[in-house]
């Protein structure tokens, strides 16, 4: 059995960066990351390459490449937690004690919980780019669509990571239609297990225009429920406004792009860590210091954790040095003092060089950071989604400089 100072499970963004802020806070600490994975993604330009403008390869890099230098990497996935006795137990069997445990193994894809997806996806014009291997598969749709076609995008009614990416291929992909000529004499749908557009008023006013622009359909409180590939159709319940089922939908597609419900992956959803009353099964931290409610030296950041804003890339960004801090903090028996106040943002394409690029808070509250009204829809925002954010990712992001 071998003992880490700090222990990072998931070498996502938010385990890799955790891990390089504190080896940068102090080089001599022992730090090691639980990681079964031989890649490394940056999942954010997947909806570019889905939208057929940025290369595929670019967005997968060997996991050893951004293990920082100094941490150990455990090439496992861990099964299970013995936070009593400071331990994890992995799925070779093999156990490690921990002084501090940093929880950050990202979102599971629940792909069984729609009928006949897990068998259709990539073929049948069923795609996603929620996955490595199917984005290209999305812009394979676009090229073939037919003219007078119809195509279906899906959000479903679970929490998911990024709650932009649904609409960002809807409004890519309805451009490329208008771009073919095609888009008037087609129909596209958006399909949503939510109840509106967009959380954040500000920008979901500009949305609510682009809609419009692209003649799409909407369809709120519509959850993906099955689909038949071989025939090309989705099924979707319908909800009302108490949550109750009460119809079920049924549409023909050429093409449909879906979003998977979302949940925390078994191993967390199955231990002591998450709280119990919770259906999704987050890891348990106070929303401002990310610090265990139970287990106090236990923290956990990014999309695994139950901190209840939009699970980004953007908000791990802001909640990695809080955490760091505070877990020093605790280190040294000092007082928690930094604080999260739930910053995420959502860069939201709304077609080839225009995005809308919106920053909130928990309360939903706009926390911009240029000085320009960001509810309107921006080529400089594109270059900057485009170009400059995949190169901070690499270069700053992931060595906790950012
Ligand atoms: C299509 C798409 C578009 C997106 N767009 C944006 C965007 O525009 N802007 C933005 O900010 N964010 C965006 N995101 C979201 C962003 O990618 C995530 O929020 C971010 O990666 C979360 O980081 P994480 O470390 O929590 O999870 P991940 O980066 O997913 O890392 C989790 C890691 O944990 C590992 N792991 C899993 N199980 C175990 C286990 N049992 N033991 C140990 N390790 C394990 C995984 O292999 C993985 O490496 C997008 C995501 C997608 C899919």
């Amino acid at each position: 059995m071998s003992h880490f100072q700090f222990l990072v499970v998931g070498g996502g963004n938010a385990g890799i960066s955790t891990a390089a802020k504190l080896l940068l806070k102090d080089k001599k600490f022992k730090v090691g990351i639980i990681e079964p994975s031989e890649k490394h993604y940056y999942q954010p330009a997947w909806t570019l390459v889905g939208g057929g403008v940025f290369d595929q390869d670019a967005t997968e890099r060997d996991e050893k490449s951004v293990i920082p230098d100094k941490a150990t990497w455990i090439k496992d996935a861990v099964a299970s937690f013995e936070p009593e006795k400071n331990s994890v137990t992995c799925v070779s069997g093999d156990k490690y004690t921990y002084d501090y445990l940093i929880v950050a193994p990202g979102i599971k894809l629940d792909l069984d919980k729609v009928k006949g997806l897990r068998e259709s996806l990539g073929k049948y014009g069923v795609t996603t780019n929620y996955m490595f291997q199917y984005a290209p598969y999305t812009y394979e749709c676009l090229k073939s669509f037919p003219k007078g076609g119809k195509a279906l995008f899906t959000s479903p009614n679970t929490p998911i990571k990024c709650g932009g990416a649904p609409q960002k291929i809807l409004y890519l992909g309805s451009d490329y239609l208008r771009r073919q000529g095609i888009l008037k004499d087609s129909e596209v749908h958006f399909f949503s297990g939510g109840t509106i557009i967009f959380g954040v008023k500000k920008y979901a006013e500009t949305l609510t225009k682009v809609v419009k622009r692209y003649g799409i359909q909407t369809h709120f409180f519509h959850n993906l429920a099955e689909i038949d590939g071989p025939n090309q159709i989705a099924y979707f319940d319908q909800y009302n406004t108490e949550g109750k089922i009460v119809g079920r939908v049924e549409q023909k597609f050429d093409m449909i792009h879906v979003t998977p419900p979302q949940c925390a992956p078994d191993f967390i959803k199955d231990s002591p860590l998450r709280n119990p009353n919770d259906p999704f099964g987050w890891v348990e931290v106070d929303k401002y210091t990310l610090q265990h409610v139970r287990y106090p030296n236990i923290f956990s950041l990014g999309d695994a954790s139950s901190l209840p804003t939009a699970k980004t890339g953007a908000a791990v960004r802001k909640q990695m040095p809080v955490l760091v801090e505070n877990l020093l903090s605790y280190m040294n028996g000092q007082p928690l003092t930094a604080k999260y106040t739930g910053y995420s943002s959502c860069p939201l394409i709304t077609g080839y060089g225009r995005i809308v690029m919106a920053e909130f808070d928990y309360d939903s509250q706009p926390m911009e950071t240029f000085p320009f009204n960001q509810a309107q829809e921006r080529y400089s925002m594109w270059l900057l989604k485009k170009y400059v954010l995949p190169f901070l990712y690499w270069t700053r992001i992931l060595k906790g400089t950012m």
